[in-house]
């Protein structure tokens, strides 16, 4: 008999950051979606980590430790994953520490924005949406302005507000890929970069490659065919170790969509072994 095809998500965001399900529900969810395992990639976040790990003890699926930190390359938002990190290292833990305090002050100047231009909408309105000391995103103040009825819609919030080319946006503090490539490699990690599709940045990916990049999501629940065939070859052009996953925030933008993307096992099999082989760099 043939064995069953094992899939698995290496992009699933908790309401440590910008999702909605907590660490638990996206065990209990992706088990319902019989994957394999999944990658916890939190923006700027490891906490949900051991509570995702503590879920799964004895479950059938696997909890890999990850990341998902922003970049900024000239005014373009390029994201970087971290795939099987040594997420307890004080080193990751204080430089996130630090990006989750300029993302606050960045959500609360966004605020001020939306004031000025006459909207009416509190920092309670969108703290409420998160706890303690999640990872603050957008995806909060888009959520804050549909509960207050300002917006009909999530990408309307984005449309007419807070898109990078919305007049209340603001960028992430300053971050270079080659940063963020370094901090996964400090850490022990696969630096990944995330939705090539929609970041559309091509022609940078050949210089991330020297500075240590060494996967690409390939897979992703915004690519097209033609996407997931151009960023193939791109690949294995580049030698690069194929990644995929749902990029799930819960119901922060439709329904959860965990397992949506039916990524191989081997995939994570090939990163473990690359991992293993050696990728360790120094400290930045
Ligand atoms: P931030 O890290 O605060 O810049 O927020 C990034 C989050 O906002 C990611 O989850 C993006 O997928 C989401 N996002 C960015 N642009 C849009 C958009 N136009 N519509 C819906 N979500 C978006
Ligand atoms: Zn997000
Ligand atoms: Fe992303
Ligand atoms: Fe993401």
């Amino acid at each position: 008999m043939t064995q069953p095809v094992r899939s698995i998500d290496l992009h699933v965001h908790t309401d440590y950051s910008d999702g909605t399900l907590s660490p638990a529900q996206v065990v209990e969810y992706s088990i319902a979606q019989g994957l394999a395992a999944i990658a916890i990639t939190d923006h700027d976040s490891v906490e949900a980590i051991p509570p995702a790990l503590a879920a799964a003890v004895g479950r059938s699926v696997e909890v890999i430790p990850g990341i998902e930190l922003s970049a900024d390359d000239q005014g373009r938002e390029i994201h970087i994953l971290g795939l099987l990190i040594e997420w307890r290292s004080p080193l990751l833990q204080e430089r996130l520490a630090a990006l989750r305090a300029a993302r606050r002050a960045r959500i609360l100047e966004m605020i001020s924005r939306l004031n000025r231009r006459g909207i009416a909408l509190n920092a309670d309105d969108v703290l409420q949406l998160s706890s303690g000391d999640a990872s603050l995103g957008r995806l909060h103040v888009a959520r804050a302005l549909c509960c207050r009825g300002i917006v009909g819609s999530i990408p309307e919030a984005f449309t007419r507000f807070i898109g990078s080319k919305g007049p209340c946006y603001v960028p992430h503090a300053a971050f270079s890929a080659q940063e963020a490539i370094a901090l996964v490699r400090a850490v022990d990690g696969i630096p990944v970069l995330a939705h090539p599709g929609i970041s559309l940045c091509d022609e940078l990916i050949s210089q991330m490659v020297v500075d240590g990049l060494r996967g690409i999501e390939i897979m992703h629940s915004e690519h097209s065919v033609q996407a997931q065939l151009r960023y193939t070859d791109i690949a294995r052009a580049q030698g690069l170790l194929f990644s995929g996953g749902s990029d799930c925030h819960g119901t922060g933008k439709g329904a959860p969509r965990i397992g949506s993307v039916r990524v191989p096992y081997e995939y994570l099999e090939a990163m473990k072994r690359a991992k293993e082989t050696g990728c360790r760099l120094h400290a930045p």
